[in-house]
């Protein structure tokens, strides 16, 4: 397990643009389209990523829609894991088991297929993703999809915290959570 040094963690947080007001006024909106886009900055952060879980017996990555999905589809295929969506309601096609979760800026709902963590192995160990953590409640009603869905979630990572929120603060005692950037 390595974890990124000052300079390092300097150098994504510079790929991270900030817009402000978007999508309502008083939010400083994280995008990271613009590290997406930088062949090198993605690379190094998908590296640092599968180096970090790589001996974590990782069986299913699941990531949080949208964002979520670019970083934990590429981490699944890196730590050579099967990836697991969780979608806004009414986007997945078979059976679902949903939450309902408050946003930073909103109230929604998602879900999760019921089979989506079948395994050989009983409460397969799960690695939940999203690009980034404010209040915590979507990765709250995410952890709780997980484990209704007979899995474990055992390991959270955010790149960005906006630790101001405090949102770490909601999430289940039982998963170790990793952010990648701390923003104050
Ligand atoms: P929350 O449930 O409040 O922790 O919100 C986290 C979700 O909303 C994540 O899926 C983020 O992608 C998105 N989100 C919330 N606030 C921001 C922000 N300031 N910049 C970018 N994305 C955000």
């Amino acid at each position: 397990m390595s974890i990124l040094n000052n300079d390092e963690k300097q150098y994504l947080l510079s790929k991270i643009r900030d817009v402000k007001d978007y999508p309502k006024p008083g939010i400083v909106f994280k995008d990271i389209t613009t590290l997406l886009k930088d062949k090198d900055a993605f690379n190094f952060l998908i590296e640092h990523l599968y180096n970090y879980y790589k001996e974590k017996d990782i069986e299913f990555v699941t990531g949080i829609e949208s964002r979520g999905f670019i970083f934990g589809a590429a981490l699944a295929n890196r730590l050579k894991c099967g990836f697991v969506p969780v979608r806004k309601k009414g986007k997945l096609p078979f059976t679902t088991i949903s939450e309902k979760y408050t946003l930073e800026y909103g109230i929604d709902e998602i879900e999760i297929h019921i089979d989506a963590f079948a395994s050989k192995n009983k409460n397969p160990k799960v690695l939940l993703i999203d690009d980034l953590i404010a209040t915590g409640g979507t990765a709250k009603a995410a952890i709780n999809l997980i484990n209704k869905a007979g899995a474990k979630c055992s390991n959270v990572c955010f790149i960005i915290n906006l630790r101001f929120l405090n949102g770490i603060k909601l999430l289940d005692k039982n998963s170790e959570i990793y952010s990648v950037l701390e923003v104050n």
